[in-house]
C-alpha cells in the first residue's frame, strides 16, 4: 500500500463513479457473509417467479421462508426471505453459496442478493455506482486503494441487475432547496474538501458542515447567484491554510465524545449487530479500559494515549483511508442532498445529512482509536477493515439506526457545529 504523506492541491476530475461495477464477490473466501443477520426483501415479480418452482427444486423452502408478511407494500418490497433457525438465509448452501443462483441462474436474484454491494443511482441522467462498506472485500477495495474512484467498470455489463435505482433528493416545502442543477459541482467540492491536506480530517469536516449551513439558508430558487457565491467563497479556502477561528476555537470535549459513543454502541450491540461488531466493540473497550480498577479518568488517559501513539501515526501513514471512506459515503448517499426513490427514505436537510454522516464518522473513527490502543504497534489495515465494514454492516442497512443517530443528536442538542467539533475533535 502507498504511503501518502505530501499535501496536495486537491484537484478532483469528476467522471460518473463506476467502480462498483469492478466489484466481484470472493464467495467461500469471505471471512464475513451477507446471507445471514438479516431478512431480503424481494419483488413481486421474483415472488411470483418463486412460487413456480417445483417442491423438490426449493419450492418447499419457498413456501416455508419467502412470505408476504405485510399486505399492500409497493411491489419493490412485496414479500422478504426469512431466515432459517440457523439465523441464514434458507437458500444459503452448506458450500457457502446461494442454492437459487445454483439452481436457477443470476436473473432469478432479487434485486437486493443481484446488487449487494453495489448502490446505484441516477445523477443528471447518468447512472452511477458505489459500494456499501458492509462487505469485507467491498471495504478493502475502497479503503486500501488510494485512488479508488479511478477504477473504472461497465455498469451495463448484464452481471448484475440495475432496475433497483434511486435518485437525488429534491426541495421539499418542509425542507430546504436542493436545486439538481447545482449537486455535481457542489459534490466536486466536497471531495475536494474532504481530501484537502493542507488541514486536518477535523478541520475538514467542520468546513464541510459550514458549507451545508450556509447552503440550507438559501431558501429560493431564485437565489441561483447566493448558490454561487457561496460555492466560489468556499472552493478559494481548499488547499490553503486559511486560519478560521470561529471553527478551530470550537471546544473540544473528548470525555463527552466517548460518552455519547459508548451510548450509541450499546444500544447497537444490544440489538442484532453481529458477531464481528461484537468483537470490535470489545477489543474498543479492552483498548482504552484499564485492566483492573478502572477509573473513567484512566479510561481518558487510556483513550488520549491510543489516539496519540497508535491511532495518529497509522493515519498519518495512510491518510487516504478515512478520506476514501468519505468520498465512498459521499457517492453512496447522494451528499449533501440525499438518495431517494426508497419506501425507507428520510428527508433531511442539506445540514441534517451532514450532522448523519459527521456523527457515523465520529463514532467508528472513536472505535478504531479504541481498536488501535487494543492491538498497540500491531494495529494494522485489517483492523481498519474489520471496524469500518461491521460497524457499517451494523448501522447502514437499519432505518431506525439511522433515525436513532439523527435523534440521539438533536436530544443531546448536538446537531451543531459545536457539537460536531465536539465528536470530531479528540
Ligand atoms: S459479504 Fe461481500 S464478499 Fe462476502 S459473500 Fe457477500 S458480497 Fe461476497
Amino acid at each position: 500500500m502507498d504511503s501518502h504523506k505530501t499535501i496536495t492541491k486537491p484537484n478532483t476530475v469528476m467522471a460518473p463513479p463506476t467502480y462498483a461495477a469492478a466489484f466481484r464477490c470472493i464467495g467461500t473466501d469471505c471471512e464475513d457473509t451477507c446471507c445471514g443477520d438479516w431478512d431480503i426483501p424481494i419483488d413481486k415479480n421474483i415472488y411470483n417467479k418463486y412460487q413456480q418452482f417445483p417442491r423438490e427444486k426449493l419450492g418447499s423452502l419457498v413456501s416455508q421462508f419467502v412470505l408476504i408478511s405485510v399486505p399492500d407494500q409497493p411491489d419493490p418490497l412485496h414479500a422478504r426471505i426469512y431466515r432459517g433457525s440457523s439465523g441464514f438465509c434458507p437458500f444459503f448452501g452448506a458450500d457457502s453459496l446461494c442454492n437459487i443462483h445454483k439452481e436457477y441462474g443470476p436473473q432469478f436474484l432479487s434485486a437486493t442478493c443481484s446488487i449487494y454491494p453495489r448502490s446505484f443511482s441516477y445523477v443528471a441522467g447518468t447512472l452511477e455506482g458505489s459500494l456499501s462498506l458492509s462487505c469485507p472485500e467491498a471495504a478493502r477495495n475502497i479503503l486500501l486503494v488510494p485512488r479508488f474512484m479511478q477504477i473504472e467498470g461497465d455498469l451495463f455489463s448484464g452481471n448484475f441487475r440495475t432496475d433497483n435505482v434511486l435518485h437525488l433528493a429534491s426541495s421539499r416545502k418542509d425542507s430546504c432547496h436542493k436545486p439538481h442543477n447545482f449537486f455535481l459541482t457542489i459534490r466536486t467540492l466536497l471531495i475536494d474538501m474532504a481530501r484537502d491536506r493542507s488541514r486536518p480530517l477535523w478541520h475538514r469536516l467542520l468546513l464541510i458542515g459550514s458549507l451545508c449551513e450556509s447552503l440550507d439558508n438559501i431558501t429560493t430558487a431564485e437565489d441561483k447567484e447566493a448558490f454561487s457565491v457561496v460555492l466560489r467563497k468556499y472552493r478559494q479556502i481548499v488547499g490553503y491554510q486559511i486560519s478560521q477561528p470561529e471553527l478551530v476555537n470550537l471546544p473540544s470535549l473528548p470525555r463527552l465524545k466517548l460518552e455519547v459513543v459508548f451510548r450509541l454502541t450499546d444500544a447497537l450491540v444490544r440489538d442484532n449487530s453481529g458477531k464481528r461488531f461484537r468483537d470490535i466493540f470489545w477489543a474498543f473497550v479492552e483498548g482504552i479500559a484499564s485492566p483492573d480498577r478502572s477509573t473513567p479518568q484512566n479510561d481518558m488517559e487510556r483513550f488520549l494515549q491510543a489516539e496519540e501513539k497508535y491511532h495518529r501515526p497509522f493515519f498519518e501513514k495512510f491518510p487516504f483511508i478515512l478520506e476514501n471512506y468519505l468520498v465512498n459515503y459521499m457517492f453512496q448517499n447522494l451528499f449533501p442532498y440525499g438518495r431517494e426513490g426508497s419506501p425507507r427514505f428520510i428527508p433531511r436537510s442539506l445540514f441534517g445529512e451532514y450532522i448523519q454522516m459527521a456523527t457515523q464518522f465520529a463514532w467508528v473513527n472513536t472505535l478504531l482509536i479504541g481498536v488501535a490502543g487494543h492491538y498497540k504497534e500491531g494495529f494494522a489495515e485489517e483492523h481498519v477493515v474489520q471496524t469500518i465494514q461491521s460497524f457499517t454492516r451494523a448501522v447502514e442497512h437499519y432505518p431506525d439506526v439511522l433515525q436513532s443517530i439523527d435523534e440521539s443528536m438533536r436530544s443531546l442538542e448536538l446537531n451543531n457545529l459545536r457539537g460536531m467539533a465536539i465528536m470530531l475533535k479528540v
